[in-house]
C-alpha cells in the first residue's frame, strides 16, 4: 500500500478535477502576488476563469530559467520574505544560481512528496539510512533528509564525500539504505571493492538515486555491484527539488506526483502540446505552491508521459526515466545524440569499466565527439594491442547502433575523475559561438 493511498490512487476522474481546482487557485494566487505574471497574464489577457480545463492550461505562458535569472534573488516570491522559512539554490552552473524559496506549507508539502518516494522505494522506519546527498543549498541533502525524517528512519547526513568514511560508517553502523546521486553510488561501490570490503555482504538493501541523468544499464550495474535495489527520484529546483516524481518496486517508469505537480509534454521546437505516449519536453505547473509557484516550466528534460494502472494501485501519470536534457543534446554526423545513449551502449561492453566522458570537438563544420572510457584491469595487462581492439570493438557498437563514428579512447586507469555529486559527462572543446 502506498504511503498517501487517497491521492497516490485517487480515481483519475477525481484526480483531474483536484488538479483543475487547484489549477485554477494558483492561477489567481499567482496574477495577484507576482508582478511577472500579473503583467504577463495582462498582456495575454488570461484570467483564471479562462481555465475551464486541464487541456487549457495550454493557453498559459511557459517559465524558463532565465525568467528565474532575471528575477533573482525573489522577484518571483509571492509571499514576503517572512513568510519565507527556507531558501534553496540551484548551482547555477552558467551565470547567477536560481533560487527556490518555500513558505511552512511548501515545506510540508515537500516532505509529503518525498516520504511518497522513500515509502515507494520499500523505506521503512525501521531502517538506518545514510544521506549521501550534498547538504547545503542544494535541495538533495535536505529534501531526502526531510522525508526520511517524515518516515520516522534512523537518518545518518554524512553528505558527499569522504568516500573511505561513507563506507566505514556503513559497515558500522549497518546503514539499510544509501541516497546519493548514481554517479556517486559508483563511485562508493568502485572504492569499496578497492578497500576489500564487499558492499553485496552488508545490510544495506536499498538505494535511492537522482539528481542526474542515469540508464537502465547504470541501475543494473549499481544493483549488482552493492547487491540492492536501486530506486530512482526526480525532481528540480525550480518546483521543490526531489520528490517530483518516483518509481516503485516494480522499477516501471516514474510516478509523477500529480497533485502537486501538472505534467505536460511538448515539441521542444514549436512547443506545441504532444499526446501522451510521444517523447519531448517535460513542462510543469504547480498547483499548490505559495511561495514561488512555477507556471508551465521548462525543464529542457526530455522524456514521455503514460498513464497506466500501476503499482499498488498506483493511479498517478508516469514518465519514462529521463532520456537527457535538450542542452546536453549533440548532433553528430546530423544524427541527434544524448549521452545516456552512449551510456546504455558502453554498458553493453563487459571489457569497460561505467566511467566515461564525451568530449565534443569541432572537425571543419561538423561536431566530432571523442568516447573516453577505462577498461577493467585486465584489459590493460593484456598490452597495447587487447586496447586497440576494445577501442574498435566499441566505435563498431556505436557505429552499428546509432550510426554515427565516433573516436574511441581507452584511457588510463582512473584517469576520468571520480563523481561525488553530479557528474560531468560532456566536455565541450567547441567554439562557444558555434555550440
Ligand atoms: P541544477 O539545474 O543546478 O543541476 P537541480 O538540482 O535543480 O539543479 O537540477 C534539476 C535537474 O536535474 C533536472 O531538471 C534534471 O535535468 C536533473 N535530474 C534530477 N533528477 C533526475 C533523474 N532522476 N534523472 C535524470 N535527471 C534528473
Amino acid at each position: 500500500m502506498p504511503w498517501n493511498d487517497k491521492f497516490e490512487c485517487m480515481p483519475v476522474e477525481e484526480l483531474k478535477k483536484f488538479q483543475l481546482q487547484k489549477l485554477k487557485e494558483t492561477i489567481a494566487w499567482v496574477s495577484e502576488k507576482i508582478p511577472f505574471y500579473k503583467n504577463k497574464f495582462r498582456e495575454m489577457r488570461i484570467t483564471a476563469e479562462d481555465i475551464k480545463s486541464l487541456e487549457d492550461v495550454a493557453k498559459l505562458p511557459f517559465t524558463v530559467k532565465t525568467d528565474l535569472r532575471d528575477n533573482y534573488p525573489f522577484g518571483l516570491c509571492a509571499v514576503p520574505l517572512e513568510e519565507v522559512v527556507r531558501v534553496h539554490a540551484s548551482s547555477g552552473t552558467t551565470g547567477k544560481p536560481i533560487t527556490g524559496p518555500y513558505t511552512q506549507e511548501d515545506l510540508d508539502q515537500w516532505i509529503e512528496c518525498m516520504a511518497r518516494t522513500l515509502y515507494a522505494a520499500g523505506i521503512r522506519k525501521e531502517d538506518v539510512v545514510q544521506n549521501a546527498y550534498g547538504h547545503g543549498l542544494f535541495t538533495g541533502g535536505l529534501g531526502f533528509h526531510q522525508g526520511a525524517a517524515a518516515l520516522g528512519c534512523t537518518v545518518v547526513p554524512t553528505g558527499a564525500g569522504m568516500t573511505e568514511r561513507q563506507i566505514t560508517i556503513m559497515q558500522d553502523f549497518k546503514s539499510d539504505v544509501l541516497f546519493a546521486t548514481p554517479s556517486y553510488a559508483l563511485t562508493i561501490a568502485e572504492r569499496a571493492e578497492e578497500m576489500k570490503v564487499d558492499i553485496r555482504k552488508l545490510p544495506l538493501r536499498v538505494g535511492v538515486f537522482g539528481a542526474e541523468p542515469w540508464t537502465e544499464g547504470m541501475r543494473q550495474e549499481i544493483e549488482e555491484r552493492m547487491g540492492i535495489k536501486a530506486q530512482e527520484a526526480f525532481g528540480l529546483t525550480e518546483l521543490c527539488g526531489p520528490g517530483v516524481a518516483y518509481d516503485a518496486a516494480d522499477q516501471n517508469g516514474l510516478y509523477i506526483n500529480e497533485d502537486h505537480f501538472l505534467a505536460e509534454v511538448v515539441d521542444p521546437q514549436t512547443l506545441e502540446p504532444l499526446p501522451e505516449g510521444e517523447k519531448g519536453e517535460l513542462i510543469f505547473t504547480a498547483l499548490q505552491r505559495r511561495a514561488m509557484p512555477m507556471i508551465r516550466y521548462r525543464t529542457k528534460d526530455i522524456t514521455r508521459l503514460w498513464r497506466e494502472p500501476g503499482h499498488e494501485g498506483r493511479t498517478f501519470i508516469r514518465m519514462d526515466k529521463i532520456y537527457g536534457r535538450s542542452d546536453d543534446m549533440l548532433i553528430i554526423s546530423g544524427v541527434n545524440v544524448f549521452p545516456s545513449q552512449i551510456e546504455a551502449l558502453l554498458l553493453e561492453i563487459e571489457e569497460v569499466e561505467p566511467q566515461y566522458q564525451l568530449v565534443v570537438s569541432k572537425k571543419g563544420y561538423l561536431d566530432h565527439l571523442s568516447v573516453r572510457v577505462e577498461g577493467k584491469p585486465e584489459i590493460y595487462e593484456a598490452g597495447e594491442d587487447r586496447r586497440h581492439e576494445i577501442e574498435g570493438k566499441i566505435a563498431g557498437h556505436i557505429k552499428g547502433n546509432m550510426g554515427i563514428g565516433v573516436n574511441v579512447e581507452l584511457v588510463d586507469a582512473k584517469a576520468i575523475a571520480r563523481s561525488e555529486g553530479k557528474a560531468v559527462r560532456v566536455i565541450d572543446e567547441r567554439p562557444k559561438q558555434e555550440r
